[in-house]
């Protein structure tokens, strides 16, 4: 059985961006509620054991009446595990080291690849997620909608951020653009550089 982690941080920690109500229901209700369902498609299937990397990369291994269901809630669960990961605020660096320069030379300058990330995370349109990803040519920043996770289509996941509304409404309300400026204060480069050189 797959089973949601708990933070390796407080729910204090990420004040003033993101506050505790906000992490506790995204968290322990949102994130908990994809495990879950999860847990509930693959009980009994060939893909009980399976963590939800091999799912979400194995999605023709179930059957295709739970297909869909099972890329939305395993994309769910292990999306958001991403999330918390990357926001995790244990030695915490400035941009650095190998991604830093991969940043540099795609996009131009630190400033332009958050004012991308930013501007692409604001025209996802509905819920959605936006992520920094690379592939055999290099960075790339790519939206996707509801659950789907890069990994299914080969992609390497350095982060993302969630734009469901549920991520940021209670603090942000409509306001998803400060929501994603904000978040970018979070992003732990620490561990960004070694998921980059990994
Ligand atoms: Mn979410």
């Amino acid at each position: 059985m797959l089973e949601l982690k708990k933070l390796e941080y407080g729910y204090d920690d990420l004040n003033p961006v993101i506050n505790s109500e906000t992490i506790s229901f995204h968290h322990d209700k949102h994130h908990q509620t994809y495990y879950d369902n999860t847990n509930n498609l693959i009980k009994g299937t060939s893909l009980e054991d399976k963590s939800l990397e091999y799912i979400l990369t194995h999605l023709e291994e179930a059957d295709e009446s739970i297909r869909t269901k099972l890329k939305n809630q395993a994309g769910g669960a292990y999306n958001h595990d991403l999330y918390w990961a990357i926001i995790n605020p244990t030695n915490k660096k400035e941009l650095h080291g190998e991604l830093e320069k991969a940043i540099n030379n795609t996009f131009g300058s630190f400033d332009a690849f958050k004012e991308k990330f930013v501007e692409e995370g604001l025209k996802v349109f509905g819920s959605g997620w936006i992520w920094l990803v690379k592939d055999s040519t290099g960075l790339k920043i790519m939206p996707t909608s509801n659950q789907d996770c890069p990994i299914t289509n080969g992609f390497k996941i350095i982060f993302g951020n969630d734009v469901w509304e549920h991520a940021y409404y209670l603090q942000y309300q409509n306001r998803r653009k400060e929501y994603l400026e904000k978040w970018f204060d979070l992003v732990n480069w620490t561990i960004a550089e070694e998921i980059y050189t990994k």
